[in-house]
């Protein structure tokens, strides 16, 4: 037990009570009473404040009684007031009172009582070493190949399957880049751009990866993130949420993967007449992130101002992956088809692709430039691929297949009251059509079954005799009930 927490101890380093570095940007740290700590830097400033403030006179930072004698210490036989490591956080400095008092009143407040002076909210004492934890090693053997990778997807995540693919190699290829030790031959960042319509899978597919493969993973708006200095969240903080998915573990975070949603709304606006900067400047801002930089994020909040310390991570390794719907991508990129279709010897009909289903899959990085994305940032995200819209097939399959299906859920549940959940065929494809109604892919299913699992799940537990409950169109449709089968 105690051997475990020393292990513990060892893992985590101190931090500068004052100017918040680590033990491995600041140097060795003095233990300061109270379990605080405080580096040699800012010792020193505290001594020379304490000379100016006392004119040399360290004895007037200490506390007296009425009758100027010293308070009651171990050294002078008057008791103590220990705190957790033994060490008496007022009084054990009377013989040299600037080194329990770099302020010159911590002999007379704890800790605490500072933190409340000076506004500060209580920080973390440590934060999880970096220097001497070395990043895990990334072991080939054992990272699964991308037929395994896509094959484990698919326990999960319906259809898609160009999407797998694509996402299955280019996460293998981004841990073989980590694994790389040939410095002559540096491979390129596989970082990604995911296409696809709302509640197609795309957050869905890399939560599952992420899972899978067991590496933190931070999900992001692009909507929220700002310029830094403006309202809302700066870009930087996309990589304080991967720091804290990684339980503030820096060499697990700096391999971790980050999630980009609604990358399309950062797109300069076509057509605009003003020049538009919001967007396209949050898409600069991107650009070093995407490529490596270090960047300096707060521990345990999300905002620098917070007296918080701060830690550096690196992104070179990070993967980052974008998604977003590309709304009127599909014209920009007819248009080009269309185009092209239309002219030399070749000349097709003009209108050749306008009947194309999915024309989404023919996209361009040049359409994209179109859409509105700089080039600069397109550059950086080298793998670009697109998932289907959901069809009714689609939907019924997310209904009854994945793993973690909802249907298999309420199945579960109700298992647990010794009820039979069933559906007919003709009430998965009842469900699929009013989701497909609402538009928004596979989101709308759990709404759609929540509606009317809702009396089920009420009804059904008062009537113990009641074994089987099938679920029919009619009921989805509300011109009907489910049928009951009793116990027996
Ligand atoms: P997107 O990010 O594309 O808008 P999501 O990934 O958030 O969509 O999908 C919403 C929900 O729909 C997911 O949580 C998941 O339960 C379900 N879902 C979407 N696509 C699939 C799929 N291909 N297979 C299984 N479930 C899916």
């Amino acid at each position: 037990m105690a051997e475990d927490n020393k292990n513990n101890q060892d893992e985590y380093e101190k931090v500068c009570y004052v100017c918040r570095r680590s033990e491995s940007k600041a140097g060795p740290m003095v233990r300061m009473p109270g379990g605080i700590c405080m580096c040699q830097d800012c010792l020193q400033k505290s001594f020379d404040a304490a000379i100016t403030m006392t004119g040399g006179d360290f004895s007037k930072l200490m506390p007296q009684d009425g009758a100027g004698n010293l308070p009651a210490s171990p050294e002078n036989g008057t008791g103590s007031t220990a705190d957790e490591d033994g060490t008496d956080s007022r009084n054990s400095g009377n013989g040299f009172p600037g080194m329990n008092s770099p302020f010159g009143f911590s002999m007379v407040m704890t800790p605490e009582e500072i933190q409340s002076m000076l506004g500060r909210r209580p920080m973390p004492k440590s934060v999880k070493k970096t220097e001497n934890s070395e990043a895990p090693k990334i072991d080939m053997k054992k990272m699964p190949a991308p037929h395994r990778i896509s094959e484990m997807l698919s326990e999960y995540v319906v259809g898609q399957d160009h999407a797998k693919k694509s996402i299955s190699v280019a996460v293998y290829n981004h841990y073989k880049r980590l694994a790389n030790a040939d410095k002559d031959v540096e491979i390129e960042k596989s970082n990604m751009l995911m296409i696809g319509p709302t509640g197609s899978g795309k957050t869905f597919l890399v939560k599952t990866l992420a899972r899978l493969l067991d590496v933190p993973l931070a999900i992001a708006d692009a909507t929220a993130l700002t310029e830094a200095g403006y309202i809302g969240d700066d870009i930087e903080s996309v990589v304080t949420k991967l720091l804290a998915a990684a339980d503030n573990d820096v060499a697990r975070a700096e391999q971790g993967i980050i999630y980009i949603d609604e990358i399309d709304k950062l797109a300069r606006k076509r057509n605009a007449t003003q020049r538009d900067v919001s967007g396209e400047s949050v898409q600069q801002g991107l650009l070093k992130l995407l490529e490596g930089a270090e960047i300096e994020v707060p521990v345990g909040a999300n905002s620098k101002n917070a007296m918080v310390p701060l830690e550096t991570v690196n992104t070179k390794n990070i993967l980052f992956i974008c998604g977003g719907a590309f709304p009127d991508l599909e014209e920009i990129i007819k248009e080009r088809l269309n185009e092209k279709s239309s002219m030399g010897f070749n000349a097709d009909l003009k209108d050749k692709y306008d009947k194309e289903k999915d024309i989404l899959k023919y996209v361009e990085t040049e359409d994209i430039r179109r859409f509105g994305m700089i080039p600069e940032f397109i550059g950086r995200l080298p793998v670009v691929f697109t998932l289907t819209p959901m069809d009714k097939d689609m939907l019924i399959r997310v209904l009854k297949e994945p793993k973690n299906a909802i249907i298999k859920q309420y199945q579960k549940l109700l298992e647990m009251d010794e009820v039979k959940l069933e559906f007919t065929d003709d009430a998965y494809e009842a469900i699929a059509e009013k989701a497909l109604k609402r538009d928004t892919g596979a989101r709308a299913l759990r709404s759609v079954i929540e509606n009317f699992m809702l009396d089920i799940m009420f009804e059904i537990p008062k009537d113990p005799n009641i074994g089987t409950v099938t679920i029919t169109r009619d009921y989805i449709e509300g011109t009907g009930g489910p049928v009951i089968g009793m116990r027996g």
